[in-house]
């Protein structure tokens, strides 16, 4: 018998093969779940929760779940915004990070995006592009571009760009230089809305952001094991904003005690500098899988 979806699981939409989908699926793994995968498959069944994996183009996502395909979607935070689909934004996941910017070639002595009125525009978002300019007030004309946006300038087809910007080593290598911000994005989960609003589903989707919220979590963080002088301790305590007081242990010498704690990754070093100025020694430092809170 063939396999085929459950109607008692829920259904999450990943994009099926590009620059989201590894991290996608090591989030997956690192949460626990069980199923096959490989290229050329559409869907996964979990073997240890009630969920199916789709595999699509991420930027089919937001309608899949707009229309109730599916009920849960990860997917670039700025395919979701052009989209423009009625979908809540349920939770960032921390990876995809990247930023939509407008972008002009370096010699083209333009610096504010007001410089770009009744000039050409070349993206690949023409819905934010053309919602960011006319909130602004400059009247551009956006042309949409499926790919390679970045070499417009040079061919002659824009004087500027709005395009997703990561490293920005694509921008310096076509000599453009980002002017300003239109979004700021990362890898988000989504859901459908009537899913969210079913008391079966939205007890499984809460299970599994659970899970993802330990996993975020426990990624922000560092868990510190050091030896601290005792006389220093009560001072040492204070400057260790952990998530509750540092667990704090005797050791065979009573002028020195054990502490382990959680460092966010904020303050780590600005931590790691002042404990050791303060004669800890021994300062063993890994990271969390998961963490809850
Ligand atoms: P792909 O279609 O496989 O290139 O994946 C594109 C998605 O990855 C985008 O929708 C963004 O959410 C995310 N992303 C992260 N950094 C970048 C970047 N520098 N350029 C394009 N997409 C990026």
């Amino acid at each position: 018998m063939a396999t085929k979806l459950s109607d008692n699981h829920i259904k999450l939409a990943i994009q099926k093969d590009g620059r989201l989908t590894e991290d996608t699926h090591n989030l997956l793994r690192t949460v626990g779940l069980h199923f096959e995968s490989y290229k050329q498959r559409l869907f996964s069944i979990c073997r240890n929760f009630p969920m199916d994996i789709l595999y699509v183009r991420d930027d089919d996502i937001a309608e899949y779940v707009a229309e109730g395909v599916v009920d849960l979607g990860i997917v670039g935070r700025n395919l979701v915004v052009e989209s423009e689909k009625p979908v809540e934004e349920i939770m960032p996941l921390n990876y995809g990070h990247c930023s939509l910017k407008v972008a002009v070639p370096a010699d083209s002595g333009i610096e504010r995006i007001e410089q770009l009125s009744g000039c050409k525009v070349a993206t690949s978002y023409p819905v934010t592009t053309t919602r960011f300019f006319a909130e602004r007030n400059v009247d551009v004309n956006v042309i949409t571009i499926s790919g390679s946006v970045e070499i417009t300038p040079a061919l002659g087809v824009a004087s500027g760009i709005v395009d997703l910007v990561s490293t920005g080593s694509s921008l310096r290598l076509n000599d453009l230089v980002a002017i300003d911000d239109v979004l700021d994005s990362q890898s988000i989960v989504i859901g459908n809305r009537d899913s969210l609003a079913n008391s079966h589903k939205s007890a499984i989707i809460e299970r599994l952001l659970t899970r993802f919220r330990g996993v975020i979590t426990a990624s922000e963080y560092k868990y510190v094991m050091m030896n601290v002088p005792t006389s220093a301790l009560e001072y040492i305590s204070t400057i260790m904003p952990g998530l509750k007081s540092p667990t704090v242990l005797p050791t065979a010498d009573v002028e020195w005690m054990a502490v382990h704690t959680a460092i966010h990754e904020d303050m780590f070093w600005d931590v790691i500098e002042e404990l050791k100025t303060l004669g800890a020694q021994g300062i063993l430092v890994s990271s969390i899988e998961k963490m809850f809170v």
